[in-house]
C-alpha cells in the first residue's frame, strides 16, 4: 500500500509525507487550501502553484511552501509525485503519486462542472483512486451553473425593484469567486463581506478576472447599497454586519440548496443550487475515467457510495477518515453553516467587528 491511513492522515510511508494531514506534520502535501485540507503548522508544504496566494492568504505568507505547476513531477525518496487539477477552486488538485509501477490518486475535492475561477479536472489514469463522496448519492445532480447564474441574476433585478439589498451567502474560498464571475456584473454595484474581499484579493492576485468588487463598511456607500448584490459568508447570517443595509432578500449558493426544506431551515429567502464538489453522475464519470479497479471512498456518502461502487465491479473501501460519521466531514466548506468548528469566517467576523 503506497498510501494508509494514520492518526496524522492520509501517508506515504516510502516517501515520508502526509496528503491533507489533520495535524501538523514536517511535510505535508496539500490538494487545496480549504480549512479541512490545509491545515496550519507544518514545517514544510507542497501544492499547486495556482493556489500559492491562497495557501499564503489562508496559512500565512511565510509558510515554508514549494509549488509545482501541474503535470511536472518531482520524487520525494523515490516516490514521483505531481499535481493535477481537480476543478474544485483555484489551485485544487489531485495528488497523483507512483512507485514501483503503482499509481495512485487522491483527488481531493473535485468538481466536473465548468467553473472559470479554476482549470477544469482532469481525469488521471491510475490503479488506486481516493474518491471524496461529499454529494455521493443518486438524488445529487447539478442543474446548468448557467441556468443558476440567470436565476440568480433574476432574482438581484426584483429585489432593486423593490427597494431591497440582495444578500447571497456563499463560502468565501471558491464559492464567492464563482457567484462573481458568474452573475451580470453589469445590473449594479457588489458588495462583499470581509472575508470574501480578502479571498478576491487573492484571487486576482493570481490571475483570474472578477468584476469589481467593494467591502461593504462605509456609511457613504448606504445609497448604493439597495440597488447592490452583498456576498457574503454564510457565517454572516444574523451577524450586526448585515443589519446596517435594511431591508434585504437572502439567498444562499450551495448544493445542499437541492434537499427539500434546506433553505426553509437556513431561513433563507432563495436557495441556489451550485456546489464545488461533483454531483452523483460526476463522481461516478470521474472514478470510471482512471481506469481504477481500486476505489477509496471518503468525505460525505462513503457507506452507500462504496457499496454501490462494489456492485459495478469495483474493489471499493471507505476509506476512514478523522471526522467520519461528523458533519465536518461531509464537505466542511460547504456545510460551514452547520459546521462552527470551521474557523475561517470567525475571522471575518472579528474583523467586522472591528469595522462596525
Ligand atoms: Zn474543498
Ligand atoms: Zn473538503
Amino acid at each position: 500500500m503506497l498510501l494508509t491511513t494514520t492518526a496524522q492522515g492520509l501517508y506515504c510511508s516510502v516517501g515520508d509525507f502526509y496528503i491533507d494531514p489533520w495535524v501538523s506534520v514536517p511535510k505535508a502535501v496539500i490538494t487545496h487550501a480549504h480549512g479541512d485540507h490545509a491545515r496550519w503548522g507544518c514545517k514544510k508544504y507542497l501544492a499547486a502553484k495556482d493556489g500559492e496566494h491562497l495557501m499564503r492568504t489562508r496559512l500565512g505568507k511565510d509558510i515554508d511552501l514549494q509549488s509545482l505547476r501541474y503535470g511536472e513531477q518531482i520524487a520525494i525518496n523515490g516516490v514521483r509525485v505531481s499535481f493535477h487539477p481537480a476543478g474544485h477552486v483555484l489551485g485544487s488538485a489531485q495528488v497523483r503519486v507512483e512507485h514501483g509501477g503503482h499509481v495512485w490518486v487522491a483527488s481531493g475535492d473535485y468538481k466536473i462542472h465548468r467553473d472559470p475561477t479554476c482549470k477544469p479536472f482532469e481525469p488521471v489514469k491510475c490503479h488506486h483512486f481516493i474518491t471524496e463522496s461529499t454529494f455521493g448519492m443518486p438524488i445529487y445532480r447539478w442543474p446548468e451553473p448557467r441556468e443558476v447564474f440567470k436565476e440568480v441574476n433574476q432574482w438581484w433585478l426584483e429585489n432593486q425593484a423593490e427597494d431591497r439589498t440582495s444578500v447571497i451567502f456563499a463560502y468565501s474560498l471558491g464559492k464567492a469567486q464563482r457567484v462573481l464571475t458568474g452573475i451580470d456584473a453589469g445590473l449594479g454595484p457588489i458588495f462583499c463581506h470581509g472575508a470574501v474581499e480578502t479571498l478576491n484579493a487573492a484571487y486576482r492576485a493570481s490571475g483570474v478576472t472578477m468584476p469589481e468588487t467593494e467591502y461593504a463598511g462605509r456609511g457613504e456607500q448606504r445609497k448604493a447599497w439597495k440597488r447592490a448584490l452583498v456576498v457574503a459568508p454564510p457565517s454572516a447570517q444574523g451577524s450586526v454586519w448585515l443589519r446596517k443595509f435594511g431591508e434585504i432578500s437572502t439567498g444562499f449558493a450551495s448544493g445542499w440548496m437541492m434537499i427539500r426544506g434546506t433553505r426553509r431551515r437556513k431561513a433563507v429567502d432563495r436557495g441556489f443550487v451550485l456546489s464545488d464538489h461533483a454531483d452523483w453522475p460526476g463522481l461516478l464519470e470521474a472514478i470510471k475515467a482512471t481506469g481504477a479497479e481500486n476505489i477509496y471512498v471518503t468525505h460525505g456518502y462513503t457507506a452507500q457510495m462504496t457499496q454501490w461502487l462494489n456492485t459495478q465491479g469495483y474493489q471499493a473501501q471507505v476509506l476512514q477518515t478523522r471526522f467520519t460519521g461528523e458533519r465536518l466531514d461531509a464537505g466542511a466548506e460547504e456545510s460551514e453553516d452547520l459546521a462552527t468548528e470551521v474557523t475561517e469566517d470567525t475571522e471575518g467576523e472579528a474583523e467586522v467587528g472591528s469595522a462596525e
